[in-house]
């Protein structure tokens, strides 16, 4: 049974359900009547005979009339023969003829028929009376009149159930309860209870505080209300897909005792205008029904965005409507009321900026992609029901996975346990987890992919131009892998375990740059052409140069100043011609600078970098430890180890963290 009927069973209990089906019934009923019974019930298995007007006249005054009967419509009379003259009329007897044969005849005119059976009964060849009928078909021809129209609105009906989406099991449902909300209702002891706890949600500490806290103020308002204090009306998750905004909110339902609504935003929107307002009210009307209580609405940003400023496309008055419904009803139970609503998106950027002020949503609730710690944490929960072996190493696992979502390791495990399956393994070890984090950052290995020697030359020229670039500038992404193994739509690749790092700094970002155009500067010079190879590096450059000049302040020319427009349907640039032009030319300055430098470092570290070209030609992939040989070690320490170091310090029991080559998410398409 969907939620929508068990939420609104009070009102179905008192009215019989509307299914579709009986509809169906009811109208064979009505069309096998007016076949049937329309039909002349007397004559339906009756002999008949059409004869001239003239027999008819004789056939009357022979006295073989037993009834007679006129259908004015058709200008046709019927004489029923009377039994003992069936035989001289149709030749044959009562059995087979039927009790009430008839003849027919086609008469001149109503006039005419009348005064000769006046004249047939006063000369007493007839005894009965005349009478008149409508005509057989008049039901059929009321029905062929009436039946397009039927058509037409069940038609309309089927539609607009299509239309009412997924309409399903509620049979009519969709047409008469297209306003109402399709909040999926868990209820403690209901159908479909939440088994999801806090527990099962990893890390996000001061996200889980947070929603903990709601659940207290739904448990035990009187602890904060007594102080003087007020129940915070609602609560929004923000943060990047697969984070875990939906499984805390499950796990909010899990905890607390009381009702919880769930819904999507897209629930709202409907292909009628008026939908979504209506829904919205019916969603608060039933949840003030069940207070205390939680309205969780997820993926808000799909009713929430900021309302009229897309000027340009027209607004979107269906959406702006149930956004405003949305903002009234928030604003129109009181903050003891007991209803708290919970929503969550990832774009909170874009969201109505009356949805966000307090009042409404009071609290914002970041939920961030996990860090070290908690992707231990995340690895450790999607990791019990799988079988791994002892070679697994979480701590290794959590470290090479940075930028993952949560969502992202659940996929990375069970997409280990896959590829073990695949191998008929009995468990799930070590490696079977790396090649999943491979696959997932860069999709399937193609080794079958065919390559002439001079292409493989040049792909492993340009990978290791990365290669050489990263591991001699200070501040570039450290170096855990590079390959030449076509994988996705990528050709060859290098991997860096990128820094997490709260703020970046413009040396940070120039070395970056530096290396991601040191495949194409490798090519260049050691090539003497360039390639198509390198389109993806140079897009990442140009993006990144242009958010360094103009949104970050970051040129020497355009210093300080930020023009990052928010306003996702601005057409308009905030700056002047002038200042494009300007743009331009520094991006272009430092694009070709970066160049230069990855050129000038290439032109020193040459047969480093040669080397690494051989090496890579030969064994496809290399690892830091390989480059290590060649160049020596780096002396700097990158930030992620300062972290593990510290870490280390303070947790001396734990063992030492294995020094192990890495894939990571950053890669460079050749
Ligand atoms: P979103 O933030 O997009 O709503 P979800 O809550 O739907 O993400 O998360 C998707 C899946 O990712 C969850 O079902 C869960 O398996 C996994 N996941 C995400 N975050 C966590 C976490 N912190 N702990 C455990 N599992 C998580």
């Amino acid at each position: 049974m969907n939620n929508q009927n068990q939420n609104n069973n009070k009102g179905n209990r008192k009215m019989p359900r509307m299914n579709f089906t009986w509809i169906y019934i009811v109208i064979a009923i009505g069309l096998g009547y007016l076949f049937f019974a329309g039909g002349d019930a007397d004559s339906s298995n009756a002999a008949s005979k059409s004869v001239t007007y003239t027999v008819f006249k004789q056939y009357v005054e022979l006295g073989y009339a037993n009834k007679i009967v006129a259908n004015k419509d058709d200008g046709s009379v019927r004489m029923y023969v009377k039994p003992e003259r069936i035989r001289d009329v149709f030749k044959v007897g009562v059995e087979q003829t039927g009790k009430q044969p008839f003849v027919q005849a086609e008469y001149p005119s109503a006039d005419k028929l009348d005064e000769f059976i006046s004249a047939q009964q006063e000369l007493g060849n007839f005894k009965g009376e005349l009478s008149y009928k409508r005509s057989n078909d008049t039901f059929m021809q009321v029905f062929w009149n009436i039946f397009p129209l039927l058509l037409i609105v069940f038609v309309w009906i089927f539609i607009m159930r299509r239309m009412g989406g997924g309409g399903g099991v509620g049979g009519m449902g969709s047409i008469f309860n297209v306003g109402r909300s399709r909040a999926q209702l868990v209820e403690k002891g209901g159908e479909n209870e939440s088994k999801i706890t806090f527990k099962d949600v990893a890390g996000q500490a001061s996200a889980k505080q947070e929603v903990q806290e709601i659940v207290e103020f739904l448990k035990n308002p009187q602890k904060f209300t007594d102080l003087g204090g007020k129940i915070p009306k609602g609560a929004l998750l923000v943060g990047p897909p697969g984070t875990g905004k939906t499984l805390l909110a499950k796990a909010v339902a899990g905890e607390a005792d009381v009702p919880f609504f769930s819904m999507s935003g897209s629930d709202f929107v409907e292909m009628f205008v008026g939908v979504g307002a209506s829904r919205v009210r019916d969603l608060f009307r039933q949840a003030k029904e069940k207070a205390p209580c939680i309205i969780f609405i997820d993926e808000i940003d799909a009713v929430g965005r900021a309302r009229g400023n897309n000027a340009m496309m027209g607004g979107n008055d269906e959406r702006e409507s149930t956004l405003n419904q949305l903002l009234t009803e928030m604003d129109g139970f009181g903050t003891n009321s007991g209803v708290i609503i919970m929503a969550a998106t990832n774009r909170a950027d874009i969201l109505d900026k009356a949805l966000l002020r307090a009042g409404r949503f009071d609290r914002q609730i970041h939920v961030d992609l996990p860090d070290l710690n908690e992707r231990k944490e995340v690895f450790k929960v999607h990791l019990k029901p799988i079988k791994i072996d002892s070679s697994l190493d979480i701590d290794l696992l959590a470290r090479q996975t940075p930028g993952f979502s949560g969502a992202d390791i659940a996929n990375v495990c069970n997409e280990a346990a896959l590829i073990a399956a695949r191998h008929g393994k009995q468990s799930v070890g070590k490696e079977d987890f790396i090649a999943a984090v491979d696959r997932i950052v860069g999709g399937l290995e193609k080794k079958t992919k065919v390559m002439t020697e001079e292409e493989k030359r040049t792909i492993a020229l340009h990978e290791a131009g990365h290669a050489t670039i990263s591991w001699n500038l200070q501040y570039a992404n450290p170096l855990i892998k590079v390959t030449i193994v076509p994988r996705g739509r990528a050709l060859g690749a290098a991997w860096y375990l990128p820094e997490e790092r709260q703020i970046t700094t413009k040396e940070q970002m120039l070395d970056e740059m530096c290396a991601t155009l040191g495949g194409r500067a490798a090519e260049e010079l050691f090539t003497g052409h360039i390639s198509s190879g390198a389109m993806n590096d140079l897009e990442r450059v140009t993006k990144q140069a242009y958010g360094m000049i103009a949104y970050m302040g970051m040129s020497d020319s355009l210093p300080n100043l930020c023009y990052y427009n928010q306003n996702e349907y601005a057409w308009q640039r905030p700056y002047s011609e002038a200042t494009a032009k300007e743009i331009d030319e520094e991006v272009k300055r430092m694009i070709a600078e970066q160049y230069e430098r990855a050129k000038k470092l290439l032109l020193e570290k040459r047969e480093g970098h040669a080397a690494l070209a051989d090496l890579l030609v030969e064994r496809e992939v290399i690892y830091a430890e390989d480059v290590e040989k060649i160049f020596g070690k780096r002396p700097w320490v990158s930030r992620t180890e300062e972290l593990l170091d510290m870490e280390n310090e303070s947790q001396p029991a734990e063992e030492p963290t294995e020094q192990q080559p890495e894939q990571q998410p950053e890669e460079n398409e050749s």
